[in-house]
Formats: structure tokens, C-alpha cells, sequence
């Protein structure tokens, strides 16, 4: 699990290790409110998951509240690094002297956590050490033993001499690490500051799902995705929202991903990834409702294959869905494998959809569906 870096912040806090004072904002008003609290140059940066927000124009800085608020309006509703915007971390400014690399992964080749530091971070790190490896350091470590201080100092050398509580930065990073059942725990930058104190700028905490029972404390932080992701994710589906404008409801991962590329190849674009397989068989009338709640679709893409899966029990939790939302939107179908009759019959009464022969002219109907409904028809063949 991904824990956003608010929350992860607060527990790098609560292990010891100082992070800017701040909070979280979801408008532009509350950045501000937080901004005038601080009374100080704040950093105003978009709260998503993923790294690279400085490049993107993610991370902004503002000498006053009133700035605070513009730069918080610019970025609430954009899309930073594929992701949309919707919250927003408020901090103070902190006076750099240096950007440091502190991270903790587990790998899996070495089976242990390993140490890594870098004196140059704030950067890609898998491109410094793809062009310079000496200038990052690691240290597996064995997790049967604690880990000794005294240990993190040798093998941080002269960094940690001249930079005092840096080896007991590692050490309280690794408490953490371990107690929180995390899989990685990245510190980018870890900043030296013109003061000659260590304050953690960024954090990136992803927790081994496996051990999620044991930590509800994260439940409470706010997951990562939009309001649909979220709302799939407590119906047990997996869904991943696009920006195209065909809805796709399919089963199996792999006839997803292939049905999503044909309507690319026949010039459309998906509106989401979500699969209706293994598990998730019998939820299709919830997949249904996400799938046409997003905003952006203009025609529906059933397109169902049977081997284990039966086509019909999918169809008729499909139309359950159906009587009960009436979606507008117009409907393209293909159907084969194990049920498929049935799926033909159900479809037809429920929906007044005749499915197509082939995947290709479902696809090909459901590109051009979303095409006339955009261009202000009903879609309707
Ligand atoms: P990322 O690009 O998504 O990893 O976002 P970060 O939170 O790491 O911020 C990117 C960069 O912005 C950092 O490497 C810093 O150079 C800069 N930055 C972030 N916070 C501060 C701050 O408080 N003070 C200063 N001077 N720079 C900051
Ligand atoms: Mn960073």
C-alpha cells in the first residue's frame, strides 16, 4: 500500500525524525488559512503518487499566504504526473545547504533490507546510479540482528562525521521501516540545512499489503486515486481511470488490456481499465456503475470471453446494474465462450443489444458510438 506522503510524514515525525510543519489542503482557502498560520515562505506541492513533481511543475514555492493561495488554485484540478490533483501538502520553507538520498528498500534478490544514502539527492536516483554508481552507498542489512549506530556511522565514513545525526537519521528511518512493515521507505531529499539540521523534505512509505492487518492506523490516511478508484477499491474491483471516452467492461486481465489496445488501434481511446475476472466474477453490476459513472464516457464496451468464467452470470449481473442506474449511454457487446446463448438472450431483453460476431466490429462499434456522442448525437447506430 501506498501511503501518501502527509501521512507517511507524520510518521517519519513520530519516529524522530523532524519534517517541515505543514498541513493538508484541498482548496485554495485552506492553503491559505494553513500558509497564514506558518507565517513564514511556504512550499505548496500537489499531493500525488508519484516522484518527479518538481520537474512537473508539482512543487511551488510562495513568499506569502495570498501567493500561497494562487499557486494552490493553479495546481488544484491539474494533472501532475498523470495524476489528477485534488489535495495538496502546505509547508514551510526550508533553507537548503544540501539535498541528500536516504532510502530503505527491501530486495529481493539479497532477501533483506538494504541501506541506501547518496550524498547528491533531490535527483532521479536510478539515473545517478546508472551514470555514477560510487556516489551511492548501500548496506544490506540482517534483520534477525538490531542495528547498530555504530555500524550506520562506519559505513557512512566521512558523510556522517560531517554531518552529526545523520547515522541516527538511518537508524530511526530503519525502526520505522521495520515496525511499519514497509517495503520501501525513501527520504528524497533528506535536507542538511543552512542551520546544520536534517529535515525530511519528501517521503515515499510503501507498506507490505500482506501486513496491512496489522497496521489500521493506515486505513485512516487518505488513499491514493480518484473518487472512483477509491469507491472500487472498498468493492473489491480493480479499477484504474483513463482519459478516453470508452467505458470497457471486461473479464480478465488479459482480455482487458487487449480490448483497450483495439480500441486504440481502431482509433479510440479507453476510459478506464477494470476487469470483472477471477474474483471480482460477480460483481459486475458494481463495476458496471463505476464504469459509466466516469464522466467522460460516451459509449459502453461489454466485451466478455468464457472459459471458467460463465458469460451469463457476468450478463445478468450486468443488467441487474442496468435496471437499476439506466445509464444513456449506448452499448456495444461481444460474447463467446462458456454461456454465451444465454448472455445473447439476456442482453437482448435487458438491454436491447444484439451482440456483435466478432470482438473487432464490437470495438470497432463502440469507437465509433462514443465518436457520434461526442459529436452531439445521441450514439445510437
Ligand atoms: P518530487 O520532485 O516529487 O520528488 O518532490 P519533492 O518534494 O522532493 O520536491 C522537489 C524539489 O523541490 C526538492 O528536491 C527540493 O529541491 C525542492 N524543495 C522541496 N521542498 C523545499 C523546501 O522546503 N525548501 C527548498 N529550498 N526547496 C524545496
Ligand atoms: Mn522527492
Amino acid at each position: 500500500m501506498f501511503v501518501d506522503e502527509h501521512s507517511a510524514k507524520q510518521l517519519l515525525a513520530q519516529a524522530g525524525l523532524p519534517v517541515p510543519t505543514g498541513g493538508r489542503a484541498s482548496t485554495a482557502e485552506q492553503a491559505v488559512d494553513i500558509a497564514r498560520r506558518l507565517q513564514v515562505p511556504v512550499v505548496i506541492k500537489a499531493l500525488v503518487p508519484a516522484g518527479g513533481r518538481g520537474h512537473a511543475g508539482g512543487v511551488r514555492f510562495a513568499e506569502e499566504a495570498e501567493a500561497a493561495g494562487s499557486a494552490a488554485a493553479q495546481l488544484l484540478g491539474s494533472v501532475v504526473q498523470g495524476h489528477h490533483v485534488d489535495q495538496l501538502i502546505v509547508e514551510e520553507q526550508i533553507a537548503i545547504a544540501a539535498e541528500f538520498y536516504a532510502a530503505i528498500v527491501t530486495n529481493s534478490s539479497l532477501r533483506c533490507p538494504v541501506l541506501l544514502f547518496s550524498p547528491e539527492g533531490g535527483v532521479h536516483i536510478e539515473q545517478l546510479y546508472a551514470e555514477r554508481p560510487a556516489m551511492v552507498l548501500s548496506l544490506p542489512v540482517d534483520l534477525r540482528y538490531p542495528l547498530e549506530p555504530a555500524r550506520v556511522q562506519e559505513w557512512l565514513g566521512r558523510h556522517a562525521s560531517e554531518h552529526p545525526g545523520l547515522a541516527g537519521a538511518f537508524v530511526r528511518l530503519y525502526g520505522l521501516y521495520t515496525t511499519i512493515d514497509a517495503e520501501l521507505l525513501e527520504v528524497n531529499p533528506l535536507a542538511w540545512t543552512q542551520a546544520g539540521d536534517l529535515v525530511a523534505l519528501d517521503c515515499k512509505l510503501v507498506v507490505d499489503d500482506g501486513a496491512l492487518v496489522r497496521h489500521p492506523e493506515l486505513s485512516k490516511s487518505e488513499a491514493p486515486g480518484t473518487a472512483l478508484e477509491r469507491l472500487a477499491r472498498t468493492k473489491g474491483l480493480t479499477y484504474i481511470e483513463l482519459d478516453g471516452e470508452v467505458g470497457v467492461l471486461a473479464n480478465g486481465a488479459g482480455l482487458t488490456m487487449a480490448t483497450m489496445d483495439a480500441i486504440e488501434s481502431y482509433g479510440g481511446r479507453p476510459a478506464n481499465f477494470l476487469e470483472v475476472g477471477g474474483d471480482a466474477y460477480t460483481k459486475a453490476a458494481a463495476a458496471l456503475e463505476i464504469v459509466v459513472s466516469h464522466r467522460q464516457v460516451r459509449s459502453l464496451l461489454i466485451n466478455l470471453c468464457g472459459a471458467f468464467a460463465r458469460t451469463d452470470i457476468i450478463v445478468e449481473a450486468v443488467v441487474t446494474g442496468w435496471r437499476k442506474i439506466a445509464p444513456s449511454v449506448p452499448v456495444a457487446a461481444s460474447v463467446h465462450g462458456t454461456g454465451e446463448e444465454r448472455a445473447a438472450h439476456l442482453l437482448r431483453d435487458g438491454l436491447g443489444v444484439e451482440p456483435f460476431e466478432t470482438m473487432d466490429d464490437a470495438v470497432i462499434a463502440a469507437v465509433m458510438m462514443a465518436r457520434r456522442s461526442a459529436e452531439g448525437g445521441d450514439g445510437t447506430p
